[in-house]
């Protein structure tokens, strides 16, 4: 195939790359970006059905949806009849409000005369100027025509430059406007007036009307158009659309980059516009904000990059607060969790070492599954090497916080996480290909992680202890043998969040710990959705785990579990855990579980979930207001246990540092006596029994709704989306 003329004006290896680099162009899944009512991207790929057409200015394809694969074969044909869609009808605004929109093409578009020098490259903007219905041979196997909607898009070239993609050495031979003006008529049926798509005649394309795609025969009388021979005219193809002002039309294909000049704060580079992507001035390529430290070119041999400030960190006090209400003091901050069910049981608040301490017990047989929500103080912050001083310490230093590939390194449409992330400690397989090694405790360039990890392993034998009674020292002890070994640094920049997920991989300690620092945010928990429904996605009933309270039909299936399970056959297991299901009417795995509990995670904060049990029964989530929170949370690896991908094992690294949070001085009373409590847990005294979950109120649901409009984008929600291209 001929080279093109000249270099696209951007392209990306992938579409990640793409979608956060050229604007309103997020065709993370689809072929087609719609916001607001407008379509703005499409995404121009793979199969070519009869009639496409391209060349240096016009494009002609057909709208998205109800197309099928040919069997054996990836060819797609159309399945149904197409209906005008979100995407239609975003198309015909933009076309009535005349805003252009731009077209990729991938490197598979058959329609190209010119060899694509990239995976994706952008075409240029288009004006879309026809929408029209057409009828469409259906998929082998169905006999009737079937109703499909077309476009026309006309390059916008108000200077009447060659496209960048007409093969080398050629010119377009008719452009836009060398033909005589369409012809234009009225249909006597409905008075619609269209210009003449094809060769064979003029005929309505309005789907509705009596005459729709029907010519008059010889008889006189309306016969459908045959549809295997039809030919655009030319006059209608090669025409020429002028926009109002067409030179003002002008949009970047790229967002402007961030400038560093001296009034550029660090955390310029949280917010969303920092971590957009740019377009390399050099090679045109996309390049994401992959690492904390900036952007980086990924083209071989082309070391263009931007660096961000690293000496000028968001300070503490400028840390978005959820709780204003509540200001900071030496004395105990107050509590802003709310308990959403009654199957949440909540022990009496110890305030001790400067902070409340909350426990939430959760209702999982057999060893105490809880979390403790550690709620911290001015006092705590400010200590030298607390919460503050590393908040500092972490924007200042490198230590290897990037975004990450998704699943296996060999899927050909690479996904990344949006927060970035960095392993340190034991070498656990972190990333799923287990190419990237963790950081050595030993090795990393922040104290602040060593400190973290030394912190939290404090807090949690001062829960354990507190929780079984015994005396700190006594319990440290026995701790020290599953104490953490490893720590997850993530940080999450504005509008980036985590959706639900639980911690518990295989090989992992009973025990999680997390410290928040920066923005405030927000933790909630709910019940994994095969827990709840009581059924797998396939409708297998979850015979492993029993029905705890708050679940689906709780009453119904802790009656009939043990009998469930003890009746199962050896044979055809799948067929009696599917029937024993439909008995019980377990038919709500695609219903969201409620969030029983949200805790408000402000900078200092710790949360500690605390029992095995706990990640195989809940799921929890975090989002944050604001423009940075990172979250360390430190586990602990059994060294004994066998990688998951076979590969060998690190060495653990005791953690040889002390940390006493009793040190810090207590907030006192008004008397200068020092206020702390007891130091065991107390159940709180007014406790109903378990009750069957029976719906949010008004003012509950009003409340998550909000609290879900902050959530922003998160990563559960990027794998929907078939790749259907148009
Ligand atoms: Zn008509
Ligand atoms: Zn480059």
């Amino acid at each position: 195939m001929p080279d093109p003329s000249d270099e696209p004006p951007v392209w990306a290896t992938d579409r990640f790359h793409l979608c956060e680099t050229v604007p309103n162009c997020k065709l993370f899944g689809g072929g087609a970006y719609t916001k607001n009512g407008f379509a703005y991207a499409f995404l121009y790929a793979a199969s070519a059905s009869p009639r496409d057409y391209l060349d240096g200015s016009v494009i002609i394809a057909r709208a998205p949806g109800g197309m099928k694969p040919e069997a054996g074969s990836t060819e797609m044909s159309i399945a149904e009849d197409q209906s005008e869609n979100f995407v239609t009808r975003g198309l015909r605004h933009t076309m009535k409000a005349r805003t252009p929109v731009v077209l990729i093409t991938k490197n598979n578009n058959k329609l190209m005369t010119a060899g694509m020098p990239h995976e994706y490259c952008v075409l240029g903007h288009y004006k879309p100027t026809h929408i029209w219905w057409e009828k469409h041979k259906p998929i082998s196997g169905k006999s009737d025509p079937k109703d499909g909607l077309r476009y026309r898009l006309e390059r916008l070239n108000p200077y009447e430059e060659k496209a960048w993609f007409q093969p080398k050495g050629t010119e377009e031979i008719f452009p836009p406007g060398w033909f005589d003006p369409p012809i234009v008529a009225s249909c006597c049926s409905c008075r619609g007036t269209f210009q003449q798509k094809y060769l064979q005649g003029w005929i309505c394309v309005n789907k509705d009307c009596r005459a729709y795609w029907k010519l008059p025969a010889p008889s006189g009388q309306l016969q459908p158009l045959d549809i295997t021979s039809l030919i655009y005219d030319p006059r209608f193809l090669k025409q020429k659309t002028t926009w109002p002002e067409e030179r003002s039309l002008f949009f970047p294909l790229e967002y402007r980059p961030m400038e560093v000049t001296e009034d550029t704060r660090g955390e310029d580079f949280y917010s969303r516009a920092g971590w957009n992507g740019l377009v390399c001035p050099n090679c045109r390529g996309c390049i994401m904000r992959m690492s904390f430290l900036g952007w980086d070119c990924e083209t071989p041999g082309c070391n263009y990059q931007v660096r961000v400030p690293l000496d000028k960190p968001m300070s503490a006090s400028a840390i978005t607060d959820s709780g204003p209400a509540f200001p900071l003091t030496d004395g105990y901050t107050p509590s802003q969790d709310v308990v959403y069910s009654d199957t949440i049981r909540v022990c009496k608040q110890i305030c001790d070492d400067n902070f409340r301490m909350a426990r939430y017990n959760l209702p999982i047989p057999g060893p105490d599954c809880y979390v403790v929500h550690k709620i911290s103080n001015a006092t705590i912050n400010k200590a030298p090497g607390g919460p503050n001083d590393m908040f500092k310490q972490l924007q200042c230093t490198d230590i290897g916080l990037r975004r990450r590939r998704i699943g296996s390194e060999k899927r050909k449409e690479p996904k990344y996480t949006r927060h970035l992330f960095v392993n340190v400690g034991y070498d656990y397989n972190f990333v799923a290909s287990g190419s990237e090694k963790s950081v050595p405790f030993a090795k990393v360039k922040a104290e602040a992680v060593r400190d973290v990890r030394t912190r939290l392993n404090w807090s949690t034998a001062q829960l354990i202890a507190r929780a079984l009674g015994r005396p700190f020292e006594e319990v440290r002890e026995w701790y020290k043998r599953q104490e953490f070994n490893e720590c997850l640094i993530l940080s999450y920049f504005q509008d980036q969040a985590i959706g639900f997920h639980d911690d518990g991989e295989p090989g992992l300690g009973p025990n999680i710990a997390t410290i928040s620092l920066g923005d405030t945010g927000i933790m909630l928990f709910r019940m994994k959705k095969t827990r709840y429904s009581g059924v797998s996605k396939a409708g297998i009933y979850d015979w492993e785990y029993p029905p705890i309270p708050g679940c689906f039909k709780y009453k119904e299936r802790l009656a009939q579990h043990d009998t469930i399970v003890r009746n199962a056959p050896t044979k055809n297991k799948q067929e009696y855990w599917k029937e024993a299901a439909k008995k019980l009417g377990l038919n709500k795995y695609f219903e969201t579980p409620p969030v029983v509990l949200k805790i408000m995670l402000r900078h200092g904060d710790e949360a500690v979930m605390l029992g095995a049990l706990l990640q195989k029964y809940y799921d929890h989530s975090v989002s944050h207001v604001g423009r940075i929170r990172f979250a360390l949370t430190c586990r602990y690896i059994d060294p004994t246990q066998p990688r998951e991908d076979g590969k060998p094992k690190g060495i653990p690294e005791p953690d040889m540092r002390l940390y006493d949070g009793s040190q810090l001085p207590l907030p006192r009373d008004r008397f200068g006596n020092p206020i702390r409590s007891g130091w065991e847990w107390e159940a709180d005294e007014d406790f109903n029994g378990y009750q069957e979950f029976e719906g949010y109120n008004e003012e509950e649901l009003r409340q998550m709704a909000e609290d879900d409009e902050d959530e922003g984008e998160d990563d559960a929600g990027l794998d929907g989306g078939d790749d259907e291209d148009f």
